[in-house]
């Protein structure tokens, strides 16, 4: 059956040219419903890749903020899920709108709550993330709970919260990443490096 064949064709030259939303992580702030605190684009795909989504999978967001991780979580693999963990009631309502716009109410949802408290009930997942305000507390109650085999990404730009994920480092193992990105901007009449503060990322299977 050709025309079977051949439509498929046609609709992808149709959505392509530049059209719709890149199905690479990353994907600019723009598209998302923020306050500012939200992972940026290039730090966001390197945290995609640590956190490796496969099918079905689910995820906890410590720490949502926008859910713009959960979301790109969500978009990587079918079927994958995420719980975002946000105290802040106007970002949980971030969440709630950006799960809305990408088509992904029904897979990922804000928990209103402060970590370590809010996961007690949780169901257990493949991966966590933890975007920001990383204590002792929150990791060894992450790290008691979650079961062997499941991965761990630890974002830092807080050189205390640094100090922490270099001694959980040395006490787990894992990958530790320093992240310094630059980007070109206005400096006078011409341009210069922009560097945004450097960040630790350590990664690490449970
Ligand atoms: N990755 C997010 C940005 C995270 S900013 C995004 O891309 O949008 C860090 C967030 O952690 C903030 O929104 C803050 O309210 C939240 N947070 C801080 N301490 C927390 C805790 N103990 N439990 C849960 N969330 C926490």
């Amino acid at each position: 059956d050709l025309a079977g064949i051949a439509a498929p064709v046609v609709v992808a030259i149709a959505v392509s040219g530049g059209a719709g939303i890149s199905h690479a992580a990353g994907r600019p702030e723009g598209l998302f419903a923020h306050d500012s605190q939200i992972t940026k684009s290039p730090m966001r795909a390197l945290t995609l890749a640590a956190l490796a989504p496969r099918a079905g999978e689910l995820l906890w967001d410590v720490g949502g903020g926008s859910g713009s991780v959960s979301v790109e979580w969500c978009l990587a693999a079918p079927q994958a899920q995420s719980i975002a963990i946000e105290p802040r009631e106007s970002r949980c309502e971030n969440i709630t709108e950006n799960a809305r716009r990408f088509g992904l109410a029904g897979r990922m949802r804000c928990v209103h709550g402060t970590a370590p408290d809010a996961l007690a009930d949780l169901p257990l997942p493949a991966a966590v993330f933890l975007g920001g305000g990383a204590t002792e507390d929150v990791l060894q109650a992450i790290w008691d709970r979650i079961t062997p085999g499941t991965r761990l990404v630890a974002n830092a730009v807080a050189l205390e919260t640094q100090a922490l994920l270099i001694r959980w480092h040395g006490m787990h193992g894992g990958q530790l990443l320093r992240i310094d990105l630059a980007q070109a901007a206005p400096l006078g009449t011409m341009q210069g490096w922009q560097p945004s503060r450097p960040q630790l990322q350590w990664s690490v299977t449970r």
